[in-house]
């Protein structure tokens, strides 16, 4: 079947695709009901199903692959490589289910996993899923503030942790953060389980922080079979920023979340069982969920989980990986390859790649130039996908495993199977259906199974944000801007909304704002996203000082800009921190009030800002273009 034939299908009778797509894994109940709509926009897959995901991604291939490699962690910051067949996977993640059973963790709990790129978090979220807890991955990089509020929206009842993680060959302390992080927060865990590398010294809490070790040694021949869950039942919740300063708990379900990876595997990514997959993601993104720990499992490939940076030891070490353990599938993003750009092109030619099938990459826009440099050094097709932390996995794309299609450069393609996309107009609602039209990318109901089924505890918010923002009509909003060719093939053009995507993480400038405005001597903070050539985007400050006296000479800015990015480190993490605050003495807004950060970003990117007969008073527009481009 043709991909055009395979789609239309998936749209016009979706009950009967995904029935089909279904028998993809095991379950333990069949389902009764394919697809429930009945109160959109809440789509619930496979009702009356049971099944497991984390049968699915280890149990099940004890029969046939029990001594194959399912795991294989590799540290260059600790040197450590360590592999897990999915024999010695099994016994682990059930070691890790009895650890928590037994600090009291139940069906339906929380626990919230706060760790560095080291097996122990991928057997935690296993073990999670395995008794039918709810996860919560926070990533690493967050610091104290962000973890707080996610502590106080997820309630977990236990927290699985670790003394430190390692960036290029730094240690990075985990376990102040953490203690600090509940400090602050509300709600305060029952229990907190720490993994103990070795790299930093950590103060436990009497009665409350574990040593995992020693834990797991009294549960050594655990035997936790799998609870079987509704395919409804909640999976897991990833945080995500969106335009207010609170994030939003991206919630998804079982059933349907392993049905939209085991089909995701075969007909996007091309992987077969027993092959290796690499994605060089964080198990605190979406990605790391999907296609670190999950994805590749349920397939029964064998995924590697990386900590370290491309370039150390040296810029050859991913492709090294990908000799050793002749990686079929790698998925990146530009970010990274950009940053491998500026290495020696001879780390290329110097492995053997003759294993890899395809580059994926995604989480922001792929420029021509960086997709051609991987291209030609690889020699393998670069697949970019666009999707986001709400669908789960691709929502454009190629689907080369149903028919081989050929990849635009600048377009990371065409609607996925299951997917009813759409281009709007942004406030008319109207649809666009000519060719290189701007509008705003929308999907309609009923979304794919995989895609976020609300916002955790907050399914006014689900609705109210995503479903209800184009005037007149129930749709779901990517908030990202669009055209489409004359071929259907799409282009992302950045996003509708006050998000801006650093290094391919989104991050709310409302938040770093947020974070910003704590310090004492701020009355006033915009930040946006400005255009990077390395990181696609790095967000900019610019301040109004509560006494600007203090701000005299060039060494007082410096000190007070170092004080704020120091700040920002502490609250959010150095993921959020600005690349640059500047001073101004007051900020560009409309006469109601209103920032204007569309125009701020343009000034910063050399461009036109546009129409500015709403803006108030002129002058603050020209502070921020002599400021930036006196740089
Ligand atoms: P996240 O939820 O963090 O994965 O961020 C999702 C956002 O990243 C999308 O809404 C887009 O703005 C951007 N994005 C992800 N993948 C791509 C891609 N392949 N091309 C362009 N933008 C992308």
């Amino acid at each position: 079947m043709g991909y055009a034939d395979f789609h239309r299908r998936s749209v016009e009778d979706p009950e009967g695709f995904w029935a089909e797509q279904a028998r993809l894994i095991d379950w333990h109940t069949p389902f009764t009901r394919v697809c429930n709509n009945d109160k959109p926009p809440f789509t619930r897959w496979f009702e009356g199903g049971r099944t497991n995901l984390c049968h699915n991604a280890v149990d099940r291939h004890l029969k046939e692959r029990a001594k194959q490699n399912a795991l294989i962690f590799v540290s260059t910051e600790t040197d450590v490589e360590r592999i897990y067949s999915f024999e010695a996977l099994h016994a682990e993640v059930q070691r890790m289910a009895a650890v928590l059973l037994a600090q009291g963790v139940k069906q339906g709990d929380r626990v919230l996993i706060y760790m560095p790129m080291i097996p122990e978090a991928a057997f935690a979220m296993l073990a999670c899923a395995r008794i039918g807890a709810i996860h919560s991955v926070v990533f690493g990089g967050f610091a104290s503030h962000s973890l707080a509020s996610r502590i106080d929206d997820a309630t977990p009842v236990a927290i699985v942790s670790a003394d430190a993680g390692s960036r290029g060959g730094k240690v990075v302390p985990y376990k102040p953060l953490l203690d600090e992080a509940i400090a602050l927060a509300r709600h305060k865990p029952a229990s907190v389980l720490l993994v103990d590398r070795g790299l930093a010294p950590m103060e436990r809490v009497a009665g409350r922080d574990h040593d995992y070790a020693a834990l797991r040694e009294q549960h050594l021949n655990a035997q936790v079979p799998c609870t079987w869950l509704d395919a409804t039942d909640i999976s897991y919740t990833i945080y995500t920023s969106g335009t207010t300063g609170k994030p939003k708990g991206v919630q998804r379900d079982v059933g349907g979340y392993a049905v939209a990876l085991a089909a995701s595997i075969q007909h996007i990514f091309m992987g077969q069982p027993g092959e290796t997959y690499f994605s060089t993601s964080d198990i605190g993104w979406v990605v790391g969920h999907s296609y670190i720990v999950y994805g590749p499992l349920i397939a029964g490939m064998a995924t590697i989980m990386y900590e370290g940076l491309p370039i150390r030891p040296d810029g050859g070490i991913w492709w090294k990986l990908v000799e050793k353990y002749k990686v079929t599938v790698m998925f990146s993003a530009p970010t990274a390859v950009r940053v491998l750009k500026k290495q020696d092109p001879a780390y290329l030619k110097q492995y053997d790649l003759s294993s890899l099938k395809a580059l994926f990459l995604a989480g922001e826009p792929l420029d021509e130039p960086t997709a051609r440099w991987i291209a030609d050094g690889l020699g393998v097709p670069i697949i970019d996908n666009y999707w986001q932390t709400e669908s789960g996995w691709p929502i454009l794309t190629v689907a080369n495993g149903v028919e081989r299609q050929p990849s635009k450069f600048g377009s990371p393609g065409v609607p996925m199977y299951g997917y009813r996309v759409k281009l709007l107009h942004e406030s008319t609602g109207e649809e666009l259906t000519g060719a290189d039209q701007k509008g705003v990318v929308v999907i309609e109901g009923p979304t794919p199974p995989g895609f976020m089924q609300t916002v955790w505890r907050d399914d006014a918010r689900f609705v109210n944000t995503y479903w209800k923002s184009i005037p007149g009509q129930l749709v779901y909003s990517t908030f990202d801007w669009g055209i489409r060719d004359q071929d259907g093939y799409y282009y992302i053009l950045g996003r509708t909304d006050d998000v801006i995507n650093v290094a391919g993480h989104r991050l709310g400038t409302r938040e770093i704002e947020e974070s910003i405005a704590s310090h004492a001597n701020v009355a006033e903070v915009a930040v946006v996203g400005v255009a990077d050539s390395l990181k696609g985007q790095v967000a900019m400050a610019f301040v109004v000082a509560k006494d600007a006296s203090a701000l005299g000479d060039a060494q007082a800015q410096l000190r007070l800009e170092g004080e704020i990015m120091k700040l920002v480190d502490a609250q959010l993490g150095a993921v959020a921190r600005p690349a640059r605050v500047r001073f101004v003495s007051l900020l560009p807004k409309t006469r109601s009030g209103k920032l204007l950060r569309r125009a701020i970003q343009a000034v910063c990117e050399g461009r036109d800002p546009g129409d500015l007969t709403t803006m108030d008073d002129p002058g603050a527009l020209q502070q921020i273009k002599d400021l930036v481009g006196a740089a």
